[in-house]
This record gives structure tokens, sequence and C-alpha cells, in this order.
């Protein structure tokens, strides 16, 4: 069944009503008709079944036949912090799979080595599109709670609040893997809500002055082995790695 994000004001109890760009969806994509349900969710935790009325009308409508409390989200918060990438096609690939994997927040960072093109104009064009990408993943994945989209920061002026656990993605690390990190908390805090940042480079990946900052930040880098994964397939491989880690595959 057809799945949307509604914010909250158009929810008014038994009533919902749909702004322009999801009236297109259901009259014009889909072409749904009314009497026909679909589900609708507004970060509220709750899932709502709807009854589509007036579908060639201006204004689309439905009224809410059942509310139900649905929890897909994982108990671990990862705020993702990915360095914009040269190619926006992957950056957007990593938004769509990291909010399937369950990924709290994101929040796009600019590195040394990040490429020239990202001027606030170009990241603002950006912005827009990288939300609608985060909506649709989150409505095909079943989630009732949109992932964030935080600002764009620079690195070294990312402030890492009451995070448990801050990690920094590093090919030239040998001592630490993303198995020994993450161990070390799940066996003293199993299944409690815990907040991880996670933090991924460009293509270039990172200068050794960003890796020096980083620890003495208190952010550990950790390697995910001897093989040098692309930018776009480290952040979704260590996402899943915590995620199973911390057993937020079962259902
Ligand atoms: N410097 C690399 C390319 C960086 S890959 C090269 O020599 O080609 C882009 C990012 O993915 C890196 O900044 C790092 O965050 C992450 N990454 C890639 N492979 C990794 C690995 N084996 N362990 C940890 N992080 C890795």
């Amino acid at each position: 069944m057809h799945r949307f994000f509604v914010s909250k004001e158009y929810i008014n109890k038994d009533m919902v009503v749909f702004e322009e760009n999801i009236k297109h969806q259901i009259n014009n994509v889909l072409r749904l008709n009314s009497g026909e349900e679909i589900l609708v969710f507004d970060n509220s935790g709750y899932e709502y079944l709807v009854e589509l009325q007036n579908v060639n009308d201006r204004l689309i409508c439905g009224n809410v036949r059942n509310k139900t409390e649905v929890n897909t989200e994982p108990l671990i918060e990862i705020t993702l912090l990915q360095s914009v990438l040269k190619s926006n096609q992957k950056f957007e690939y990593i938004l769509q799979k990291c909010t399937e994997l369950g990924v709290k927040r994101f929040i796009p960072i600019i590195t040394s080595r990040t490429i020239p093109r990202t001027t606030s104009s170009w990241i603002n064009s950006k912005r827009r599109r990288w939300g609608k990408i985060i909506c649709e993943a989150a409505e095909q994945s079943g989630r009732v709670i949109l992932p964030e989209l935080l600002d764009l920061q620079f690195f070294n002026e990312i402030y890492y609040s009451n995070h448990e656990l801050s990690v920094i993605l590093w090919e030239d690390e040998k001592i630490e893997s993303i198995k020994s990190a993450l161990s070390l908390i799940a066996s003293f805090k199993p299944n409690s809500k815990l907040k991880i940042n996670l933090i991924v480079g460009p293509e270039g990946g990172f200068e050794g002055s960003e890796i020096k900052h980083a620890k003495n930040t208190g952010i550990k880098p950790v390697s995910l082995g001897s093989r040098i994964l692309r930018a776009d397939t480290a952040g979704i491989a260590a996402v899943s790695c915590i995620m199973y880690e911390f057993d937020q595959f079962k259902s």
C-alpha cells in the first residue's frame, strides 16, 4: 500500500488534507481513486490508514480509518556525517540506502579534500532534492520518523553533542576495527538507546591532520578492513555493521 509523509498540521482529527506534491502523485502518477486507501505518517510514531476522498477535486483529502503506533525505528541513533561527494548521484545513493537502514540524521560535511564545487548556492540547490530522497526512502521502507537533514558543516567545526561513541572511518587505521570499537559498547550497554556519530570521508580520503584533529577531540578512527572501499560503500557498510552489532535487524 502506498505510504506518504504528511506534516502534522495537515492532519486534523480524522481528516487529512494533501499538499500539492502528494496530490500530484495521487492524481497523476498513481492515478488513485476516491475510496482507495493509503498509509500516512507524520513523525508522531503513528501510522494512519486513510481513505481518499474528492480525488479529482482541487483539494484532495482523506478520512482517517485507523491509527496505529508503529515502531520501525532502531534503538541506536546514528548521525551520519558524510563528506559531500564529487558525484552527487553517489551522495544521494548514500542518503537513500542509509535511510532504509535506519540512520537518524544526516550532516553533509566539507573536508580538506571535498571537491571545490560545494558552494553554499550549490548545496542549497541540492538540499531540497536531498530532503525529497530521504522522504521517499522513508516512505518506501516503512519508517514512521523522517531522518533529519542538518545544515552543511565544516569538518573542523563539527560539534559532537552527547554521543556515546564517535567514529571516523579511516582506511589507514591498523589497530581498531569497527567491530572492536562497537563490541566494547555493545557489551556493557546491550539493547539501550545509544547515539553514535559516524564520519565518512570524500573520494580522496582524510588528511593526516584531520585524523589527528579527530583523535584530539575523542573521535575514534576505525578500519573496515584492508580493502579500500569507495566513499559510497564505506558509510553504508559501517551503518550495517552498527545495526548488526546492536541487533537492530530483528523485526
Ligand atoms: N584514500 C582512499 C580513498 C578514500 S575512500 C584511496 O586511497 O583511494 C573514501 C572514504 O571511505 C574514506 O575517507 C574512509 O572514510 C572510507 N573508507 C574506505 N575504505 C575504508 C576502510 N578500509 N576502512 C575504513 N574506512 C574506509
